[in-house]
């Protein structure tokens, strides 16, 4: 069965925080914002490849996603349950 890994989902919320805090202190000290663009491309990443519907490929939020957590969430774009462990 096909599925959304729920510790690609917390990987996915640290990485937007860290991108956050990043780039506020990048305000102050620049080379942060080297590490913020660091973070926000391998947030880029996770989520395209894991942090989709696993049916369609169809884009949702992290919101969305640790709403889904714990309850029954279907996918906005196809209907399809989708399943996270
Ligand atoms: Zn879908």
């Amino acid at each position: 069965m096909k599925y959304i890994s729920g510790k690609d989902i917390n990987i996915g919320i640290i990485l937007v925080v860290l991108v956050v805090v990043t780039f506020v202190i990048g305000v102050t000290k620049w080379p942060f914002f080297i590490l913020s663009a660091t973070f926000l491309f391998s947030y880029i990443r996770i989520d395209k490849k894991r942090l989709r519907c696993p049916n369609c490929g169809g884009f949702e939020n992290l919101e969305r996603l640790l709403f889904a957590k714990k309850r029954n969430y279907h996918c906005r774009h196809c209907g399809e349950k989708i399943n996270i462990r």
